[in-house]
């Protein structure tokens, strides 16, 4: 776009096409008053305090008028200040008076221009109404609402609507009346409110305001240690004590937008409970122990069960250096590829399918191409719970125009969005997806050139469509025919069309066929190797990017470089002077079977909580108990820790420096906030000091960034990373070399697999492992909380665990009919592994015969009753469908 030139106060200045004048000014250090702009919101103009005289006839906001070609404005005329002294004079007359007294006092925006234009105290007084006395709104836990603070500058109302989406506030009543207020005028705590707290950061004054928070001695860059959006912040701190954070606006990633996990989720870093030495297990009793003790103890007995008779789960909390260091000490040091971690029960199936369909197991494209998508097929992914920042950008994706299709089991909030929402029955994502792809291929709507030129197996593929005509298809999924062509052919028509899916499509005994499935519609509509397209699985955790591209996986190196080729184990062998194993390891729920089956005896568990996040849960307290040592290094004494015999503690990700991958594939620096709190340590360190004890060299590491060195140097997709390159934005793998600037989107010219081309797969049909039957007859999936994350060992350490304290039953109200239950009665959700207990909710989004629930709370540990029966090929359990049935507890 070319560049405007005007005068503003007789400085020449230029400005791109499009920008108005008051952001011209601004941009060039020229400062016009204004209370009711801001750069993320569209211009309202309700202040009037940004007017300014246009090429000497017409007084105007700034905030709405377009810079022009030759435009003269002045900012400081007579009348131009008149104007503005009777605005600033009439929204002073509503407000309180007392500014030194008041907590804002330097941070507000309203006196800041009082002072600038500078009002008549006296006429003010003359003018002053009856001060407001509003009640407060304090009952959220990180921030309060005061409607006597409020110029209704409307910046909250645009911020949650046109950022977040949710809609939750408005103006009530008129005239001095009005107030800012919540949907159904209810309290912040119970109305719609997602508490993410994007309203109260833009708040010009201080009536949307933190309760709390003291200012910040000093703030450090890092990255959200929450969900796999990766969004960068600012933690503040003062002495040892981490006392908030900020969003870090210059971010590509979250572009200057946060969730409530990311801006308030940080008290669990000095919370009391943090595990501050290492525990070592006597007569069943924890005790407290030196380092040294510690230490000893696990070498001396890791050193009796090397090889097979060891596992090892490393973590998708924990930064990219820590998971390379654990997968190096298992193989390096215990001769076993035994290495397995969460990524197994979330996302094995992006792997183990888009590595078939694509050659790369990662999200195709960034977060940042989501708003310019035409179409987006949201399916098997709640992205405002789990995903919340790349929710805003689906919803700003549709405020541009483009399409929204959402297919999901529950009628989730994206449904408010969508144009069309396709609500399946869970476990009959292939017969959907098949069934859209048989419409588009029936209507001729498929990329024939894309076909021809960049894929293959196209005819088998075509074939195994055969058994998915609509009528088919309409009874397996319970979607309405006309409802799946009408999918079918927005999603070939609107392009490009980015499709997100997230543990819906992956936790299925068939979870690499969905997979496939959704890759093969991408082939055959050719929206794959372009800006906002794509097929990108959305990573729950923080790392669980990075800790499949370190090699936390029990049969690839780092880099997804396979264990079984002797090229490849040389140059791990050569790197680490030592004998490495060709014989791939087994996976997360197989290592509990061994134990249980005497064959693996020792296990080291870093940063993870299998009693409360794997299925059938109860096999893995079986296994805890069976096992001759089990070593957890955590940061708190989580409900597995509480089976080990030795517990060391870990720092947690604001004591430590390293680097996170998000779900984009984009390497980010994570930075040292505070000292590791206590005796805890970073994890690599420990893990190294094991190694150092049993005798093993290459472990002798000073910082993080050396292990990052080792892992550039033996990982091609992370060959031109350094942290120094990373210091600003990170880079998005591959990033082969030192001049590379990554990757923004995959499969440009080629695939990554042999040959180059993309690989359509035939598919059939395959019912979930357990359905519905006379004893069990409900379905049970799991899902998430916006408020909590994974098994809520950090969430449940502060404010978030007043926004969601308990588990709920999700269930429809036809159901709870039957069942003759109400809102709020306890209830036992039984399946054939166990029982748990929670209260029932009653919901029209949960479709009737299907319950839902969290696996966030110990106290109603989910994951005890799912069903544990695997994907054959990814080996992830099947935790989205089992069969239930629920009881009032009498
Ligand atoms: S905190 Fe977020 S969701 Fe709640 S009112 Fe403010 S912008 Fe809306
Ligand atoms: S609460 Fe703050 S942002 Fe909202 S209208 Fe009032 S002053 Fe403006
Ligand atoms: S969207 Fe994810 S990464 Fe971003 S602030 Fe929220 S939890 Fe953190």
């Amino acid at each position: 776009m070319a560049d405007v030139h005007l005068t503003i106060d007789g400085v020449e200045i230029r400005a791109p096409e499009g920008y108005s004048v008051l952001e011209a000014a601004l941009e060039n250090d020229i400062y016009i008053p204004h209370l009711c702009y801001h750069p993320d919101l569209k211009p309202s103009g309700v202040c009037r305090l940004c007017m300014v005289e246009i090429n000497g006839r017409k007084i105007d906001v700034s905030c709405k008028t377009p810079v022009q070609n030759g435009m003269t404005v002045r900012t400081d005329t007579p009348e131009v200040n008149r104007i503005r002294r009777v605005a600033i004079e009439l929204l002073f007359i509503n407000h309180p008076s007392d500014c030194l007294s008041c907590s804002w006092n330097n941070r507000c925006e309203l006196q800041k221009i009082a002072n600038f234009i500078g009002i008549d105290r006296d006429h003010v007084g003359l003018l002053r109404k009856d001060e407001k006395d509003l009640p407060v709104d304090d009952s959220n836990p990180f921030f309060l609402y005061d409607p006597n603070m409020c110029v209704l500058c409307g910046i909250c109302v645009r911020t949650c609507d046109e950022i977040v989406g949710v809609g939750n506030l408005d103006f009530a009543f008129r005239g001095f009346d009005s107030v800012v207020s919540t949907f159904r005028n209810q309290p912040m705590l119970e109305s719609r409110c997602t508490s993410c707290g994007e309203c109260v950061v833009r708040c010009p004054v201080s009536a949307l305001r933190p309760k709390d928070v003291p200012a910040p001695a000093r703030e450090v860059k890092t990255t959200c240690p929450y969900c796999g959006v990766g969004c960068s912040i600012y933690l503040g701190v003062r002495g040892e004590k981490v006392i908030g954070a900020r969003v870090d606006r210059d971010s590509i990633v979250n572009r200057g937008r946060l969730c409530v996990k990311g801006r308030f989720g940080h008290e669990f870093i000095n919370h009391p409970d943090r595990l501050t030495t290492p525990l070592i297990k006597r007569n069943g009793k924890f005790e407290e122990a030196s380092w040294d003790e510690a230490l000893d103890l696990v070498a001396e007995k890791f050193s009796k069960h090397r090889g097979e008779e060891f596992a090892a789960f490393s973590s998708a909390k924990c930064t990219n250096e820590d998971n390379y260091i654990v997968q190096k000490f298992t193989r390096a040091v215990m001769g076993t590829n035994n290495i397995d971690h969460c990524a197994r029960l979330c996302h094995a199936p992006s792997v183990t399918g888009l590595v078939q369909s694509f050659g790369s197991g990662a999200m195709t494209n960034s977060i940042g191409e989501v708003p310019d998508a035409n179409c987006i097929f949201a399916i098997g992914t709640n992205t405002t719970t789990a995903h919340p920042v790349i929710a805003y950008d689906i919803k700003e994706s549709v405020r541009r125009g483009g399409k929204l299709i959402v297919a999901n089991p529950r009628e989730i909030d994206l449904c408010e969005y969508a144009d069309i929402f396709l609500q399946h029955a869970p476990g009959t994502d292939v017969a959907l997806l098949m069934g859209m792809m048989r419409v588009i291929l029936d209507e001729n709507l498929h990329d024939s050139a894309f076909i021809e030129k960049r894929c293959e197996g196209f005819d088998s593929f075509k074939e195994s469509l055969g058994a998915f005509d609509l009528p088919s298809v309409e009874k397996i999924t319970g979607v309405p025919s006309d409802l799946i062509r009408e999918a079918a052919v927005t999603y070939a028509t609107f392009k490009p069309g980015m499709l997100l899916y997230a543990m819906g499509i992956t936790q299925h005994t068939h979870g690499t066929d969905n997979v496939l499935a959704t890759s093969n519609l991408a082939l055959l509509t050719g929206n794959v190797g372009k800006p906002s397209s794509g097929v990108n699985p959305l990573r729950g955790q923080n790392n669980v990017q990075g800790a499949c591209d370190m090699g936390a996986l029990p049969n690839v190196y780092p880099g997804y470089q396979n264990v079984a080729v002797p090229a490849i184990k040389k140059k791990f062998e050569d790197a680490w002077t030592c004998a490495l194993s060709d014989r791939p390891g087994i996976t997360h729920v197989e290592i509990f079977d061994a134990v249980l089956e005497g064959k693996i005896k020792a296990l080291y568990q870093v940063g993870e909580n299998p009693v409360l996040s794997e299925a059938n849960s109860q096999h893995v307290i079986d296994a805890a108990e069976k096992l001759d040592f089990f070593v957890v290094q955590d940061i708190f004494l989580t409900e597995t820790a509480q089976y080990a015999d030795v517990v060391l503690p870990a720092a947690s990700y604001a004591e430590k420096n390293g680097t996170f991958t998000n779900t984009e594939r984009r390497v980010q620096r994570v930075r040292k906030a505070i000292n590791p709190v206590g005796q805890s340590k970073p994890d690599w360190k420990i893990t190294c000091e094991i190694a150092q004890r049993m005798g093993k060299l290459g472990f002798d590491f000073t910082n993080p960034s050396e292990i990052m060195s080792e892992i550039t140097a033996l990982t091609p997709s992370y060959g031109g990373i350094t942290y120094e390159r990373l210091e600003k934005q990170g880079l998005q793998w591959p990033c082969t070399a030192k001049d590379s600037e990554g990757t923004p989107y995959l499969h440009a010219e080629f695939f990554a697999r042999p040959g180059g081309k993309g690989k359509f797969l035939p598919l059939t049909y395959k019912p979930s492992a357990e359905l519905p039957d006379d004893t069990y007859p409900l379905v049970l999936t799991t899902e998430r909380s916006l408020f909590h994350f994974h098994t809520a060992t950090m969430t449940r350490k502060g404010g978030l665990e007043t926004l969601r304290p308990h588990e709920d039953v999700l269930m429809n109200p036809e159901d709870a009919r039957i069942l003759k239950l109400k809102d709020g009665d306890m209830v036992k959700v039984k399946s054939r592994r166990g029982t748990v207990q929670a209260p029932v909710k009653i919901t029209e989004s949960s479709p009737q015969g299907v319950v839902s629930m969290t696996f966030h709370f110990a106290e109603s540990p989910t994951n005890r009753i799912t069903n544990s029966a695997l994907d054959p090929v990814a080996k992830i359990p099947e935790t989205k469908v089992c069969a239930v049935k629920v009881e009032k507890v009498q």
